[in-house]
């Protein structure tokens, strides 16, 4: 079986599948309050999103990462998570993983843990409940502490995943970070993306450049880069004072295409080579043609062929160019 190598070289090696395109909470930057959801058959069904991830490990894959919508929100999920797990006990699979706003944690994060997931990603942008519902709109924060502390005592590593808002969580910064060094979780901080049909004057206005949030880090602390890539647009510090590692995710920067290894599933079977651009390859028909899974396979193949080089992200003007029209909970962050 050959594996997947796209036409610069680059081994795909990391999969993201989006399993639902529904959430409970309404994140100011991701979704609208009132969204209009996908027709439920539209949708991959489980078995299908087996059938998908299976054939991608079986193409090379050995990192999974499951995210959404709100993974934890889709029906009978587990049995996907359960059944997918077969992966890692041949070793095919070096990682499952998923990324969460945390909520259905406290009911899940134990059985998550027993069949073979290490790590989960939990998005959590503020330490203030008040703040916490203003931004989630329809989150509560005691519930996704709760699900975090379930995680860990699960034995699961908790990363945080936060999106740096300018005027929202700027004073946060310091708080969040000593509370992942009490906790010892990973934080990693995301910068805010052109997502969806949002307005794009809101967008401009809530952008905090990573750069900037790392200056006012280094008028405390003293960070030392670290030379660790994972082939995504993470960058890591070593915060020396406290040892945490803190990750700076800057999606429109260019400067990790050369060593991207990775592409995203949406909920729908849309294949997207490249988060930043609209070219994309429909995996549903494939799945749903066939019982078996050669036509998937050639499918795949033929959309790996055309990953580009890199991707069009442009915030330099007034004017989001390059804006993508899909929402992150469509596409999964
Ligand atoms: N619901 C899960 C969660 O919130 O972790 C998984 C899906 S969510 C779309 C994945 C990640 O995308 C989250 O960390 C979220 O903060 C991030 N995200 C959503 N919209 C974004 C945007 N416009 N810019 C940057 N990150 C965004
Ligand atoms: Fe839901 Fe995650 Fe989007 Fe927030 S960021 S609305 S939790 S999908």
């Amino acid at each position: 079986m050959t594996k997947l190598i796209d036409p610069f070289a680059r081994p795909i090696s990391y999969l993201r599948v989006s399993v639902t395109d529904r959430c409970d909470f309404r994140c100011t930057y991701c979704m609208a309050e009132h969204m209009q959801f996908l027709p439920k058959k539209d949708l991959l069904t489980l078995e299908e999103l087996d059938r998908l991830c299976s054939t991608f490990i079986r193409l090379g894959v050995e990192k999974l990462r499951i995210t959404g919508g709100e993974p934890l929100v889709r029906r009978d999920i587990m049995t996907f998570f359960r059944t997918i797990s077969r992966h890692l006990e041949t070793g095919a699979l070096k990682e499952l993983t998923l990324t969460t706003n945390g909520s259905q944690l406290a009911r899940f994060a134990s059985e998550l843990a027993a069949i073979g997931i290490r790590r989960v990603n939990v998005s959590l942008d503020t330490l203030d409940a008040a703040k916490f519902q203003a931004i989630t709109r329809w989150g509560r924060l005691p519930q996704v502490l709760e699900g975090v502390e379930a995680a860990k005592k699960a034995g699961l590593r908790v990363k945080i995943n936060t999106v740096a808002l300018k005027g929202f969580n700027e004073e946060e910064l310091f708080p969040l970070l000593d509370w992942c060094a009490a906790e010892d979780h990973d934080l990693t901080f995301i910068e805010v993306m052109p997502m969806g049909e949002m307005g794009e004057e809101m967008r401009l206005d809530q952008y905090w450049p990573l750069k900037d949030l790392r200056a006012r880090l280094a008028e405390r602390y003293t960070l030392t880069e670290l030379s660790e890539r994972t082939g995504g647009p993470a960058r890591y510090v070593r915060v020396e004072e406290t040892g945490q590692k803190i990750g700076f995710i800057t999606p429109l920067t260019h400067n990790f295409c050369e060593s991207c290894n990775r592409v995203r599933v949406t909920c729908t079977g849309e294949l997207f080579m490249c988060l930043g651009q609209e070219d994309n390859a429909d995996l549903r028909a494939p799945l749903r043609a066939a019982a078996d899974d050669a036509p998937l396979e050639s499918a795949i193949r033929a959309a790996i062929a055309r990953k580009p080089k890199g991707h069009d992200f442009d915030y330099s003007r007034q004017k989001v160019r390059g804006q993508v029209s899909r929402h992150m909970s469509h596409t999964g962050g």
